[in-house]
């Protein structure tokens, strides 16, 4: 346990069952909306708690933790699903499901929020408000928070702040993130058709290459985050594949790219979306060819509110001490809690999950990907430290 750690005794008391769960979770892996059993896991752990539970969007449930008075009403969220991967760790609780893994920790976030409601339910006469435990399938895709809020989880009671957690290998146990404004990109997948015209290798002059034309593209749309992006934002367009042609000799009629964009804020968005089109009609065009573009939007950005961040700062500062919260790295990954975020207040935090003298420390989504258990009794008490101070006296 880091030295600076303060963690009271009811959180203690259900560290060995938090790590009993995040185990039991993480040898029985599940994909987005196929979480059936771990669904029945945190149904039947929050029924013996005694919180009223109900099942939404499939594979989601909803806890509701009532205070001992009326007051606000908080959303705690733990995504619940895992990955195909096929694990490469050789540990007692390794992977039961071939090609599935929780390589990303929500098995750690499932243990750390059931401990969090187990420590709850037992200081209920400190809250004032309801808490409502979101328990989210299908993070990684097709994304669990959007059926989750169309189902009304923000509604009756009426959400007034939301909070969600990550396990984070890329901060040491013992170190807390938290930081206002964007902390994950919007996420979106563009493909763009070339139609030329197809002939023989050796007579060019009688076709319209489309391998030429996706090689002029994917040149130019590195000119919308170098040209186009204001110098002090962010955003990436990468082109993830090419395909064209089937032999040496041959030119193809077709060519596509196909590609991903991010970004941490809305004009920002919009602009590469628009300049994609541009960029890939004009070119084509001045070739004598067509494109079409295809968009697929996914997640829009994450955003914190600040005040919110502030409370979340405070709660984790009274458990790992202040040296110890940072303002961590913005990622330009994706995360569908963006959908609630975009709602209500409230602030993405994250705990510090890796430990490198022990080898915890691989990136997420690797098949080696491990995090130190010590972190999960922090993630526990830095939950109720949330809930006291967002429900408590004010
Ligand atoms: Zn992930
Ligand atoms: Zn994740």
């Amino acid at each position: 346990m880091p030295s600076k750690t303060v963690l009271s005794d009811d959180v203690r008391a259900v560290a060995a069952d938090v790590v009993a769960i995040r185990r039991d979770v993480h040898r029985h892996p599940e994909m987005g909306f196929k979480e059936t059993r771990t669904a029945d896991l945190i149904e039947r752990k929050l029924k013996s708690l005694g919180v009223e539970t109900r099942r939404i969007a499939g594979t989601g449930i909803l806890g509701t933790i009532q205070g001992t008075r009326p007051g606000r009403t908080m959303l705690l969220r733990a995504d619940i699903d895992a990955l195909p991967v096929v694990e490469l760790n050789d540990v007692p609780y390794r992977s039961a499901v071939e090609g599935v893994m929780h390589a990303c920790g929500h098995d750690g976030h499932v243990a750390t929020a059931l401990g969090a409601a187990a420590v709850l339910m037992k200081r209920r006469d400190r809250l004032a408000g309801t808490i409502k435990l979101m328990f989210q399938p299908a993070e990684e895709g097709p994304g669990g928070a959007g059926p989750m809020i169309e189902a009304g989880i923000l509604e009756k009671p009426k959400v007034d702040a939301a909070f969600a957690m990550h396990m984070w290998n890329d901060l040491p146990v013992g170190v807390i993130g938290a930081r206002p404004g964007p902390v994950f990109a919007s996420a979106d997948e563009y493909t763009v058709r070339i139609h030329g015209k197809g002939g023989h290798g050796a007579a060019p002059h009688q076709t319209i290459d489309p391998v030429v034309i996706a090689a002029h593209v994917t040149l130019a749309l590195q000119s919308i985050v170098s040209r186009k992006t204001h110098p002090l934002k962010s955003g990436v367009v990468t082109v993830g594949q090419i395909h064209g042609g089937v032999r040496h000799n041959i030119i193809s009629d077709t060519a596509t790219l196909n590609g991903t964009c991010r970004a941490l804020e809305k004009p920002v968005r919009a602009m590469i979306k628009r300049e994609i089109h541009a960029i890939a009609r004009g070119i084509a065009g001045s070739f004598g060819a067509k494109a079409e573009v295809e968009w697929r939007p996914g997640y829009p950005p994450t955003v914190n509110d600040a005040a919110m961040t502030k409370l979340v700062r405070a709660a984790a500062a009274e458990v790992v001490g202040e040296r110890n919260v940072v303002a961590q790295e913005i990622t330009m990954g994706e995360e569908d809690m963006s959908y609630v975020l975009e709602k209500v207040p409230g602030c993405y935090w994250l705990l510090g999950s890796a430990n490198a003298k022990k080898g915890l420390d691989y990136p997420h989504h690797s098949a080696r990907f491990d995090f130190d258990e010590e972190s999960l009794p922090i993630g526990v008490q830095v939950w109720a430290k949330i809930a006291e101070r967002f429900l408590g006296p004010r």
